[in-house]
C-alpha cells in the first residue's frame, strides 16, 4: 500500500497568506509573461546581419549621401542647415550659397543678413544663419580654419550635434560612425536590427550588430533603404531587399 503523505500547513496565518499571495502572484504573471515572450520578435543572428548588409552592399556598393557639398566645411555648413528640414530642400538654398561662400572666410565675408538670403526656403533659418556665421567664427578662431576631426571638437560648434559630428566624421574622414536620423531611426526599430526608444540608443545598438567592414556605408544605405524603400506610412515590402529577414510582424509580405 502507498503511504500517504501530507504537506504539513503553514505555520501561522501571516505564513500561509504570504504562500497564498505568492502562488497567486506567479500564476498570473506565467500566462502574460508568455504572451510577453510570445510576441517578443528575435534579435538577429550575426549570420541574418551579415546577409542582410551583403544584399545592400551589392545593390549599391558605393552608396552616396544626397547631401550636396564641396569640401568638409561645406558638408558641416549642409548637415547643420539640414536639421528638420529636407536634403532636397537644403541642396536648393546650398547650391547658390556654396558658390559664392565655400569657405569659413567666405561665409564671413558674406555676412549673416546675406547667407541668411540664401537659406530663407530652409525652416528655422534665421537661427540657423546666425549658427552658420558662429561656426565659421569658431573655426577660423580655435581650428585655423578647418574643420576639426574629433568628435568632441565638431560637437563644440555652433549648431552641430552628435548626429553632425557621425555625418562629418563619416563623409568627411572615412570614421566608422552611425547617424540615425529618422529614416535610420525607424529601420532600426522597425526590422529589430536595433531597436530603441532614442536615436543614441539605436546608434550604439546597429554599431554592435553591424559587422566592421560594412561599417563605412551603413549608415547610407539605411537611410536609403528608409528613404525609398521602408518608407514611414507604406514601406514597400514586396521590393524590400530584406523582406525574409525583417521582423517587423505588420510587414506585408
Ligand atoms: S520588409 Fe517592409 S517593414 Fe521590413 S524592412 Fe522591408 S520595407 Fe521595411
Amino acid at each position: 500500500m502507498a503511504k500517504i503523505t501530507r504537506k504539513s500547513p503553514p505555520k501561522s496565518r501571516a505564513t500561509a497568506r504570504k504562500a497564498i499571495k505568492k502562488s497567486r502572484g506567479s500564476a498570473a504573471a506565467r500566462p502574460g509573461q508568455a504572451q510577453a515572450a510570445a510576441k517578443k520578435p528575435k534579435p538577429w543572428t550575426p549570420a541574418e546581419v551579415y546577409e542582410a548588409f551583403s544584399r545592400f552592399r551589392k545593390a549599391n556598393p558605393e552608396p552616396k549621401g544626397e547631401l550636396e557639398h564641396l569640401n568638409p566645411y561645406t558638408l558641416l555648413v549642409a548637415v547643420v542647415l539640414s536639421a528638420q528640414a529636407t536634403d532636397a530642400g537644403v541642396n536648393k538654398a546650398t547650391r547658390a550659397l556654396f558658390a559664392v561662400a565655400d569657405t569659413p572666410q567666405r561665409m564671413l565675408a558674406l555676412g549673416e543678413e546675406k547667407v541668411r538670403d540664401y537659406i530663407k526656403t530652409i525652416g528655422l533659418y534665421r537661427n540657423k544663419a546666425r549658427n552658420v556665421i558662429a561656426l565659421s567664427e569658431k573655426l577660423i578662431a580655435e581650428f585655423g580654419g578647418e574643420v576639426p576631426k574629433s568628435r568632441a571638437e565638431i560637437e563644440s560648434l555652433p549648431g552641430a550635434g552628435r548626429k553632425t559630428a557621425n555625418v562629418v566624421l563619416n563623409m568627411a574622414f572615412g570614421e566608422h560612425t552611425m547617424a540615425v536620423d529618422t529614416h535610420v531611426f525607424r529601420v532600426g526599430n522597425r526590422t529589430v536590427l536595433a531597436p530603441g526608444t532614442t536615436p543614441l540608443e539605436v546608434e550604439l545598438g546597429l554599431e554592435r550588430v553591424i559587422p566592421p567592414e560594412f561599417m563605412l556605408h551603413a549608415h547610407h544605405w539605411l537611410i536609403l533603404h528608409g528613404r525609398y524603400t521602408c518608407l514611414a506610412r507604406k514601406p514597400r515590402c514586396e521590393v524590400c531587399l530584406i523582406n525574409d529577414l525583417c521582423r517587423w510582424p505588420e510587414k506585408t509580405v
